[in-house]
């Protein structure tokens, strides 16, 4: 199966799952979006309104913030993947519960498999939490961390910046950190395999 057919699959799964409560209120699963070969995945809390009726992650006011961010540092939605640590709405965005958390991982965990990005940037704690269990965010956002050969990069959750407008320099500036990040990840990459992997190798690491 490539990349792309395990995704469908997960998507599919995602949208007649009924392993947590909230499949009972959900309009639309939001299983995540993006390239298979996607190198950057940022992933989020959970659907929120817009993204119950849409089935696309962050389609709302803190996607557009989220797009404003990544077109800063010269990259677009369709260039990562974007997804969620629960891929059903929890009801009035409130925050999704341990057994929610629970009965969602393995989606969440089949896609990082398959697209095996270089690095993966946490945006808000539910998701840090994930990799780093014991961080505070207010401490560790925009710091890399490598986590079992991958880096992981905790950020504010772009709702919080719009909510609390004294993040937003943090959030802009952890951002502008990102394109040197994944140079560095595929830098480590090649030192580890004695080379560029393949001849794709130069067009990803041109991704800025
Ligand atoms: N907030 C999230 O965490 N995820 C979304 O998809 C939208 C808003």
């Amino acid at each position: 199966m490539t990349t792309a057919d395990i995704l469908l699959e997960i998507a599919n799964e995602c949208a007649n799952c009924e392993l947590c409560e909230l499949h009972h209120s959900r309009k639309k699963a939001v299983p995540g979006e993006g390239p298979p070969d996607a190198e950057i995945m940022f992933i989020g809390e959970g659907p929120g309104f817009h993204e119950n009726e849409q089935g696309r992650p962050f389609v709302g006011a803190a996607g557009n913030f989220l797009e404003e961010l990544l077109s800063s540092i010269g990259l677009s939605r369709e260039k990562v993947f974007i997804t969620n640590v629960v891929k059903c709405r929890p009801p009035g965005n409130r925050d999704p519960q341990l057994q929610e958390l629970q009965a969602c991982s393995s989606y969440l965990e089949r896609q990082i498999r398959a697209i095996d990005p270089k690095l993966i940037v946490t945006l808000g704690r539910f998701s840090m939490a994930r990799f780093l269990p014991n961080a505070k965010v207010s401490q560790v956002h925009g710091t890399s961390s490598n986590i079992n050969g991958r880096l992981i990069v905790p950020m504010y959750h772009p709702a919080a910046a719009l909510h609390q407008p004294s993040l937003r320099p943090a959030v802009e500036a952890d951002f502008a950190k990102l394109p040197g990040m994944i140079t560095g990840a595929g830098e480590q990459t090649e030192s580890i395999v004695g080379g560029p992997k393949s001849e794709n190798d130069p067009k990803q690491l041109s991704l800025f």
